[in-house]
């Protein structure tokens, strides 16, 4: 199944797509992670990313479009993916069908309670990418996977949140009414609740 997910930022996408990824068997092709991948290893994409990733405003579609479409001639994504974060414009939409077809979208709803907490106390490993959240990790600061230090990344800080929110609600939401035209898109409304949400999503899809 090739699948989107859609919706703000702190919603859940990542951790949603994580769970199809081991139930499937499908890769989860996140351009958050991907970009931050490249900062860490200092590329030139990398680079030239940091001060719109810092800012919380999108990196140019020309980028995140070309990172994309190399993702998804991968083999490991032939038999199925699930975009988290991409695409995040109506122009990346529209490049994402000149190279594959998408089967269905999922619309993530959330209020904004369950949205600020989420970005709070969200914190990803600087050695291996992994998120977590306090509310699992209480006060460590040490990466449960891989023993790296964790950081709150800067786009989580406050003020940059604001204008995450800002930047989705005017760039990204417009998508919702572009997919549901198209008769693919699934409103699921989340509760924050990972496991009863994630049963949510999967029922939605016909596939529990
Ligand atoms: P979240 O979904 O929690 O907002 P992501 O990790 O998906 O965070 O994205 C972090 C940042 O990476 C975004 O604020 C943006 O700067 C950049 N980014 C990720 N995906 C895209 C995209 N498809 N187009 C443009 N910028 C992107
Ligand atoms: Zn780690």
């Amino acid at each position: 199944m090739n699948l989107i997910l859609l919706g703000p930022p702190g919603v859940g996408k990542g951790s949603h797509a994580k769970m199809f990824t081991r139930e499937m068997n499908i890769p989860q092709v996140s351009t958050g992670d991907m970009l931050r991948e490249h900062m860490r290893q200092g590329t030139e994409l990398g680079l030239a990313a940091r001060r719109y990733i810092d800012a919380g405003e999108l990196v140019p579609d020309d980028v995140v479009i070309g990172m994309v479409q190399l993702r998804l001639q991968e083999p490991d994504a032939q038999d199925g993916y699930v975009l988290d974060g991409f695409p995040r414009t109506v122009p990346q939409a529209e490049a994402l069908e000149a190279f594959t077809q998408v089967d269905k979208v999922v619309n993530l709803l959330a209020g904004e309670d369950i949205i600020m907490e989420h970005l709070a106390g969200r914190r990803v490993c600087g050695a291996c990418g992994s998120t977590f959240h306090t509310r699992t990790l209480g006060s460590s600061m040490v990466c449960p996977e891989c023993g790296g230090q964790l950081v709150h990344r800067k786009d989580d800080q406050p003020e940059t949140i604001k204008n995450r929110l800002e930047v989705y609600a005017r760039q990204t939401a417009p998508l919702i009414g572009y997919y549901k035209a198209k008769g693919n898109l699934l409103d699921v409304r989340v509760e924050g609740l990972l496991e009863s949400d994630h049963q949510v999503i999967r029922r939605a899809l016909g596939l529990a």
